[in-house]
């Protein structure tokens, strides 16, 4: 909403007075309230993290995917789950003028997998490994690595079989990609919830254990038991930790082939020697998950960077009839990787500095100036100038200032002589050359200076 600078005070017909806004008056915009701008002085840890993004899928062959960022809102009441805090409060929600209820992605699975059916994925070999990077939203209460639009990278590995392994990879390929940004001291939370007949033994356990303990719970812990009981779990309230402590734990309701499988995972896990912590609490916010849970912390960070699970239901959940997918996959918050980034004084990227400042005086040197950064780009060689400038003495400051090696000075007497002044910037020397052999010269001392 814009901020009224201005407003005037008028009654109405029944005499109450009203806070009228003049229609002259000024506003101040701002971002709506948790999104904001990445500007450019942060840009450098964001291609960071885009380019090791794109070296780690390369390692693993995940291949890039992108998708609409607006959805059917069914797609997250089926997928995602109608009693998830995404689905029942977080919503971005927009009616069309076709009538047809779409949703700003609030998360990525349920949309990979209906991209995944849509355009016959299914048919090229199996598993296929996608990865995405994008915006997402989720009507929060903005704070301290919760924003209302934020940024994921996810890595799917969808359909083949649902054997461990893909489990362990989906693990292993956040973990690289956090670990090569430099962020050190990770650790893995990893939990199985089963399938659904021994979730179904265990929810059943659970609220009965819960339902001795009704008055003593939160609201929220309440409308759960019946409504989403894994959800009890992820309950932050302090009235119900005490209570979640005692809580029975899946683990112990695992049919033996969850069993085996989640003994799968971990041995791969160790097999890398990956550092991982059995957390019985870990259930996540999505309703879609079964067996492997997980989610990746580091040390003096409180909230979990990333995390993620299998998926074997949504195939099922998405196109509505019966099937063999199979799918595990993984994401990671990208605002609060560039939080911890800057906590730790981690660098970003490093565009290379340009070695040549390009000072032009007067319309005629100004028109050829602007023609003759073009030849310096098709010769590969980076120019800085200020083209908007016109003293000799301003751009000189500028050229100091941005450190270049070499100024070329164009000037009137230069542009009708057909010559250019080359000032070594370090010693002040200056030579005039030729214009047409500019290049040529210019490209010889820089090799020199790198010598
Ligand atoms: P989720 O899709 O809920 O499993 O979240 C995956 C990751 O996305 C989390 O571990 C966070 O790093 C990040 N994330 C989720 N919600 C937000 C948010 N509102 N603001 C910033 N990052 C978020």
């Amino acid at each position: 909403m814009p901020k009224s600078s201005k407003s005037k005070i008028k009654k109405t017909s029944k005499g109450k007075v009203k806070n009228v806004k003049s229609k002259k008056e000024k506003k101040t915009f701002q971002s709506p309230k948790g999104m904001r701008d990445i500007l450019p002085s942060e840009q450098s840890q964001w291609e960071k993290l885009r380019k090791t993004v794109i070296e780690t899928a390369n390692f693993y062959n995940f291949s890039r995917i992108d998708t609409p960022i607006l959805e059917d809102v069914e797609i997250f009441k089926r997928g995602t789950g109608i009693y998830t805090d995404i689905v029942e409060k977080q919503m971005f929600v927009l009616k069309t003028k076709g009538r047809d209820y779409l949703a700003l992605r609030p998360e990525n699975t349920p949309g990979i997998v209906r991209a995944y059916f849509e355009n016959g994925l299914s048919r090229f070999a199996q598993p296929i490994k996608l990865y995405y990077f994008g915006p997402f939203f989720r009507y929060e209460q903005p704070q301290f690595g919760r924003y209302r639009q934020f940024h994921q990278v996810g890595f799917e590995i969808l359909g083949g079989e649902d054997n461990p392994i893909y489990d362990a990879q989906a693990i292993l390929t956040l973990f690289r990609l956090i670990e090569d940004l430099k962020i050190k001291n990770l650790t893995i939370q990893i939990n199985s919830l089963g399938c659904k007949n021994c979730r179904t033994a265990y929810t059943k356990k659970l609220q009965e254990y819960y339902r001795k303990f009704s008055s003593k719970i939160c609201k929220d812990c309440r409308r759960r038991i019946s409504l989403n009981p894994l959800r009890l779990l992820d309950c932050k309230n302090e009235n119900c930790k005490e209570i979640k402590e005692q809580a029975p734990t899946i683990i112990d309701f695992l049919c033996s082939s969850c069993r085996s499988h989640f003994r799968g995972v971990l041995e791969y896990l160790d097999e890398l020697e990956l550092p991982y912590v059995l957390n019985p609490c870990l259930v996540r916010g999505l309703d879609y998950y079964n067996r492997t849970v997980f989610e990746i912390t580091a040390e003096g960070y409180d909230l979990s960077l990333g995390g993620g699970g299998r998926f074997d239901y949504l195939g099922e959940l998405i196109t509505g009839k019966k099937n063999s997918f199979r799918a595990v996959g993984s994401s990671l918050g990208v605002e609060r990787i560039i939080e911890l980034m800057n906590a730790k004084e981690i660098k970003g990227l490093t565009v290379p500095k340009a070695k040549v400042f390009l000072i032009q005086i007067g319309k005629p040197a100004k028109k050829r100036a602007f023609s003759l950064i073009e030849e310096f780009r098709n010769a590969g060689i980076k120019v800085v100038e200020s083209l908007g400038k016109e003293s000799l003495k301003s751009q000189l400051k500028l050229a100091d200032k941005e450190k270049v090696e070499l100024a070329l000075i164009l000037g009137q007497k230069e542009f009708f002589e057909e010559s250019i002044i080359i000032r070594d910037m370090k010693s002040g020397v200056q030579e005039t050359a030729p214009l047409n052999k500019v290049i040529d010269i210019v490209k010889r001392k820089l090799k020199k200076k790198t010598k």
